[in-house]
C-alpha cells in the first residue's frame, strides 16, 4: 500500500521537479515566521520588561541594548510592529504557498488524468472485452479525484511535519523539558491510536467498492431504460438506488465518527495533560506565572499540530485505494498498450503518420481459431476464408453464428488463437496492425456520432474536408437528400439534444464520415432493427456505388441487401459452413442460405 503512496510521490516529484523544493522552502519560511511571530510575543515582551520570565525565555544582549535606547513606550511599539511584520508578512506567503500548492495539485491531476485517458484509448480492444466501461467512468472521475485530494493531502502533511518539526524546534529553545514532556505525551498517542489508521483504510477500500457499484448501477439503468420503462420495473431499481446510496451514507459516516473519535481523544488527552501540568508547575514545581504561559502556549501550538497529523493520517490511508485502483488501471493498460506514442506526441502533428496498407488483392483467413477470454467454446473454429480486394464480401449467418468476432479478427481488433490472417499475401502481424487498421472504415450497427453539427461530425476524420468532399461523402452514402432537407442542412446539430435522426440515417452519415477517410476496406455492419425497407434502399444504393472503388464487408441481417455480393460467407456455430456467389449459394437448395433466405423471404411476405 506505501509502495503505491510512493509510487505517486515519486511520480509528483517527476511531473513538478523543483518547484516541489521551493515549495518546501517556502514551507520551512512560513513555519519559521509562524514559529518566531507567536512564541516571540512573550519573551520580546519579557525582553522589553512587561514581564519577569526569571531564568527560562530568551537573552539576546544585543537586542536587549537595542531596545533600551527607545523610551518604554517605543519599546512596546517596536515589538509590536515586529510582530505585525513577522506575522502579515507569514500570511501573505502561506496565500503564495497555497496557490503554488494548487499548481502543483492540478498539474499532476492534469497529467494523471491525460495518461490514464490516452493509455485507456491507446489499450487493445481485447482489454475492453473483459472490463466494465462503468469503472472507467468510475476511476476517471471519482477515483482519480480522490487521489488528487490524497496527494494534495500528503503535501499538506509534509507542511504540517515541517511546521511541526520547526515549532519543536523553537519550543526546544524556550524549554526542552516542556517541550520533551509534550512530545512524549503526543507520540504516546499515535501509538495508541495506530488501529484507527489501518480501520480508515478499510473504510477507504468500502467507498471505492460502493462508488464503482454506484457508477455502474447507473450506467447499467441509463442505458436500459428503455426496459425500464416499457417493463415498469423503476420501484425494484429506485429500491436498489436507496440501498447503494445509504450503503454510501453509512460509510461516509462511520469515517466522520472515526475521524471525530481521534480528534476527540486528542482534545481530551490535551484538555487533561494541561491540567495536570498546571497542577504540577504550581502547587510541585513552583513555577512563575510567565512560565506557566510559555506551557500554556507551547502545548497549544503544538498539540493541535499533532491533531492534525493524525487527522491527515486517517484522511489519506483512506485514499489509498484509489491510488491502489488507479495504478492497477495504468498497469493493466501499459500491458496492452497497443499504440505506443509517446506522451508529448499524442495527438500532435509530431505523432508519426500511420501509413494505410493498400488492399490489391484478398483478405485470407487462414485455419484460423478465436476464444474469448474466459470462455471454454470457439466462437470462430477452423475458420477458411477468403475475401477479394474491390469486390463486396457478405457474411451471413444466425445471431451468436461469430459474424462480429470474424470481423473483428479480420479488423485486427482481436487476435486468433491459431491460424492467420493474410492480407495480400503477407500475415497480418503486431507491426503492421494501425496501418492496416488505418485502411480500414467500419460502420456499426449502432452508429456513434457526437453532439455536434453534422459538419463537425464529419471533420472528426478529416479536419480540411472541403464543402465539396463532404457532400460528395455524403451523397455516395445516400445521404445528401435528407441533409440538405435538415433546417440548418451541414449545421445542423445532432445527437441527444439535437435533431434526431433515425437509426438508418444516422448509420450513413457515419457511412458518409467513413468514407472521409478514404478507406481501402469498408465494413459495414447492418443494422438489425430500425431500418425500414426506405433506408434498407438507400444503404443498397450506397453500397452499389462504392462497388468496385473499395472492398466491402458487410455483415448482413438482412439478406436482400445483398444480392449483388460478389461473395457469401455463410457462418453457423462458429465455422464457415458455405462460401461462394450469391447465386450459386441461392441455387444449392440444399444448403443452409437458401435455407436462410427462404425464411427471411417467409418472415417479409407474412
Ligand atoms: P454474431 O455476430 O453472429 O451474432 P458473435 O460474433 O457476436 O455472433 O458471437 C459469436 C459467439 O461468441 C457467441 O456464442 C457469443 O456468445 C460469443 N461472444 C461474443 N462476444 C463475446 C464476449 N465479449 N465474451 C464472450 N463471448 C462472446
Amino acid at each position: 500500500m506505501i509502495s503505491e503512496l510512493n509510487y505517486f510521490m515519486r511520480k509528483l516529484h517527476h511531473i513538478s521537479g523543483p518547484i516541489l523544493y521551493w515549495n518546501l522552502l517556502a514551507m520551512i519560511l512560513i513555519g519559521l515566521m509562524e514559529g518566531i511571530g507567536i512564541y516571540m510575543l512573550v519573551p520580546m515582551l519579557s525582553l522589553i520588561g512587561v514581564f519577569e520570565m526569571g531564568s527560562s525565555g530568551i537573552h539576546i544582549p544585543w537586542l536587549t541594548e537595542l531596545l533600551h535606547r527607545f523610551s518604554e513606550n517605543g519599546q512596546l511599539l517596536l515589538v509590536l510592529l515586529a510582530f505585525v511584520f513577522i506575522l502579515s508578512g507569514q500570511a501573505w506567503m502561506q496565500r503564495l504557498q497555497t496557490i503554488r500548492n494548487t499548481r502543483i495539485q492540478q498539474q499532476f491531476i492534469r497529467t494523471l488524468r491525460l495518461e490514464t485517458y490516452s493509455a485507456l484509448l491507446r489499450a487493445r480492444w481485447s482489454f475492453f472485452l473483459q472490463k466494465r466501461k462503468s469503472d472507467f467512468n468510475h476511476i476517471l472521475t471519482t477515483e482519480l479525484a480522490r487521489v488528487s485530494q490524497g496527494t494534495s493531502l500528503v503535501l499538506q502533511m509534509a507542511a504540517s511535519l515541517i511546521f511541526t518539526a520547526i515549532q519543536i524546534g523553537l519550543a526546544f529553545w524556550l524549554s526542552a523539558k516542556l517541550t520533551t514532556l509534550v512530545l512524549v505525551s503526543g507520540l504516546l498517542l499515535f501509538v495508541l491510536l495506530r488501529k484507527f489508521v489501518r480501520r480508515a483504510k478499510q473504510i477507504g477500500d468500502q467507498t471505492s467498492e460502493f462508488s464503482q457499484s454506484y457508477y455502474y448501477g447507473i450506467t447499467e439503468h441509463f442505458n436500459g431504460i428503455k426496459d425500464i420503462k416499457s417493463n415498469m420495473l423503476e420501484s425494484s431499481h429506485i429500491r436498489w438506488f436507496d440501498r447503494i446510496c445509504s450503503q454510501i451514507e453509512r460509510n461516509v459516516v462511520q469515517f466522520s465518527q472515526l475521524n471525530t473519535g481521534t480528534q476527540l481523544i486528542h482534545r481530551v488527552s490535551a484538555a487533561i495533560i494541561i491540567a495536570a501540568f498546571i497542577y504540577l508547575s504550581l502547587q510541585v514545581m513552583s513555577v512563575p506565572p510567565a512560565n506557566l504561559l510559555l506551557i500554556i502556549l507551547i502545548f497549544s501550538r503544538l498539540w493541535p499540530r499533532f491533531t492534525a497529523i493524525q487527522s491527515n493520517l486517517e484522511y489519506i490511508s483512506s485514499m489509498l485505494p484509489a491510488f491502489r485502483i488507479v495504478r492497477e488501471l495504468k498497469d493493466q493498460t501499459e500491458k496492452n498498450c497497443e499504440i505506443r506514442e509517446s506522451r508529448k506526441e499524442i495527438g500532435t502533428p509530431a505523432s508519426q503518420p500511420i501509413a494505410p496498407i493498400d488492399l490489391v488483392k484478398s483478405i485470407v483467413c487462414e485455419d484460423v481459431d478465436y476464444r474469448y477470454e474466459g470462455s471454454d467454446t470457439y466462437a470462430l473454429k477452423n475458420v477458411q476464408a477468403c475475401i477479394p480486394a474491390q469486390g463486396m464480401t457478405a457474411i451471413v449467418g444466425k445471431s451468436g453464428a461469430g459474424k462480429s468476432t470474424f470481423v473483428d479478427l479480420i479488423m485486427g481488433l482481436v487476435k486468433p488463437e491459431s491460424g492467420r490472417i493474410l492480407i495480400d499475401g503477407k500475415p497480418l502481424t503486431e507491426e503492421q496492425l494501425l496501418n492496416w487498421r488505418s485502411s480500414i472504415g467500419y460502420v456499426s450497427q449502432d452508429p456513434f456520432l457526437f453532439h455536434t453539427s453534422i459538419r463537425e461530425n464529419l471533420r472528426l476524420v478529416d479536419p480540411d474536408a472541403s464543402e465539396e468532399q463532404m457532400w460528395r461523402a455524403l451523397q455516395f452514402s445516400s445521404s445528401a437528400s435528407f441533409v440538405r432537407k435538415l433546417p440548418q442542412g451541414l449545421d445542423t446539430i445532432i445527437g441527444d439534444r439535437g435533431i434526431r435522426l433515425s437509426g438508418g440515417e444516422r448509420q450513413r452519415l457515419v457511412l458518409a464520415r467513413t468514407m472521409l477517410r478514404n478507406p481501402s476496406v469498408l465494413v459495414l455492419d447492418e443494422a438489425t432493427s430500425a431500418l425500414d425497407s426506405e433506408n434498407e434502399q438507400h444503404i443498397h444504393e450506397a453500397i452499389e456505388r462504392l462497388k468496385g472503388h473499395v472492398t466491402i464487408i458487410v455483415i448482413a441481417h438482412r439478406l436482400s441487401t445483398i444480392r449483388t455480393a460478389d461473395r457469401v460467407i455463410v457462418l453457423e456455430e462458429g465455422r464457415v459452413i458455405q462460401e461462394g456467389g450469391y447465386q450459386q449459394l441461392s441455387m444449392d437448395s440444399s444448403g443452409t442460405f437458401s435455407k436462410l433466405l427462404h425464411m427471411q423471404a417467409g418472415a417479409a411476405g407474412q
